[in-house]
């Protein structure tokens, strides 16, 4: 068994695989253990079935000791030893983890270096490697970043136009986030397209709660559009994106408002919550939208706009011929109305979709645009999940 582990400061969510084949691992057991020392809850839903449980959980070591005991009392494991390794996802590996790694003492060191880049992220996903370490002593502990995707960036990506030395004295640069979904992705396009890593080009839109978009060149991140943290680029749900950034200082000074307290605004209160006025969920929104609903409307153009232009700079950048445009996660996945609004809005690439085939059901990819689309487009479905189970296989002797 392999254990998956996406940890926050007060939460544990988690999916356990058999790896009986080790070519295709399957899962029918997930959960999340929340309220971490606040009281604790823990929900396993085991074959679709969720059982909920009570446990206190003072910290991330109760929690671990109440999801180990509660999966060999639904008996999903005989013994704790049974699970063989944890994959960490991990938000933050600053500029020293290009790959997936062992969490070994000095990687754990590292990641406690990037707390800084992180603040809100790295913090609960070390707390919780620590406790899944005191329990499985015998397990591997692997490590997945969502920033190692993006260290193939070149400079004249990552760099910001800024003081130069915000970048030697302080890592201020662009670091980017998905990476897991966007390695995901690129390898499932290499099985779509029968070509090897190093000759796909992709523009791959992200669109989830969190969105962002990567260029990839070459089977390599070229560009994205999140940063040095996730609130760059994409108009996302309750993200604001890329703004001018003096809109803090005249807010602050008007509002008499902390820097803090901006910024804070600017992730929780912006995106298409703050524009649409129903929240930051696109069922909501387009459905509002649908009955005409002046915000709703807006902010579904905003969005689309936004994304638009990014893949038209990208394929700019890549300037080489593209294999794919590619729609994934919450939104790219299921919203064929944003899939075609955005599709609409990139004019200089003579895109065409197909009205059935962007509607129509399907399980894992489809494509979706006409032939006479000059770049392919398609909807793919994302697995985090599943790839950093298969990188943690790679771990195990
Ligand atoms: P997260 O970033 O939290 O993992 P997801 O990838 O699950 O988020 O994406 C969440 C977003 O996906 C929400 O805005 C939600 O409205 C949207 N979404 C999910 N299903 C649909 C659907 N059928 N139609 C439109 N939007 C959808």
């Amino acid at each position: 068994m392999i254990l998956v582990v996406n940890a926050g400061s007060s939460s544990i969510k988690f999916k356990l695989f058999s790896i009986e084949d080790k070519q295709n691992p399957i899962s029918q057991v997930e959960g999340l253990a929340e309220r971490i020392s606040v009281d604790g809850k823990l929900t396993i839903e085991l074959n679709g079935i969720k059982n909920t449980y009570e446990d206190k959980m003072e910290n991330h070591l109760d929690a671990v000791k109440s999801i180990l005991k509660r999966f060999t009392e639904l008996k999903v494991i005989s013994k704790p030893e049974d699970i063989k390794g944890i994959g960490f996802r991990i938000v933050h590996g600053g500029e020293n983890i290009v790959n997936t790694v062992e969490l070994t003492k000095d990687i754990k060191k590292t990641i406690e270096e990037n707390i800084r880049l992180a603040p809100l992220h790295n913090p609960g996903a070390l707390t919780s490697i620590n406790a899944f370490e005191e329990n499985l002593s015998d397990a591997k502990l692997v490590g997945c970043f969502d920033t190692s995707f993006h260290q193939t960036m070149p400079e004249i990506s990552y760099m910001y136009p800024v003081p130069y030395n915000w970048f030697e004295d302080l890592k201020v640069r662009k670091y980017g986030f998905h990476g897991i979904s966007y390695d995901y992705i690129t390898v499932k396009a290499q099985e779509i397209f029968s070509k090897n890593k190093d000759n796909l080009n992709l523009i791959v839109c992200h669109l989830g709660n969190g969105a962002s978009i990567c260029g990839i060149k070459n089977g390599k991140s070229y560009n994205t559009t999140m940063g040095l943290t996730p609130l760059a680029g994409l108009m996302m749900g309750t993200r604001s994106g890329d703004i001018d950034p003096s809109i803090l200082q005249y807010v602050g000074k008007e509002l008499n408002k902390d820097i803090f307290e901006i910024t804070d605004e600017l992730n929780k209160q912006s995106g298409l919550h703050g524009i649409s006025g129903v929240g930051s969920d696109m069922r909501d929104i387009s459905e509002k939208a649908n009955k005409g609903e002046k915000r709703a409307k807006l902010a579904m153009e905003m969005y689309s706009q936004i994304v638009a232009d990014f893949i038209v700079k990208f394929t700019n950048q890549i300037n080489e011929k593209i294999d794919a445009i590619v729609f994934t996660a919450g939104i790219g996945e299921n919203s064929s109305i944003i899939r075609k609004m955005v599709v609409n809005k990139c004019n200089l690439l003579n895109l065409s979709i197909e009205d059935q085939k962007n509607n129509s059901k399907y399980d894992d990819y489809l494509e979706i645009s006409s032939p006479l689309s000059k770049i392919p487009v398609y909807k793919i479905r994302t697995n985090e999940e599943l790839m950093i189970c298969k990188e943690t296989i790679k771990f195990l002797k």
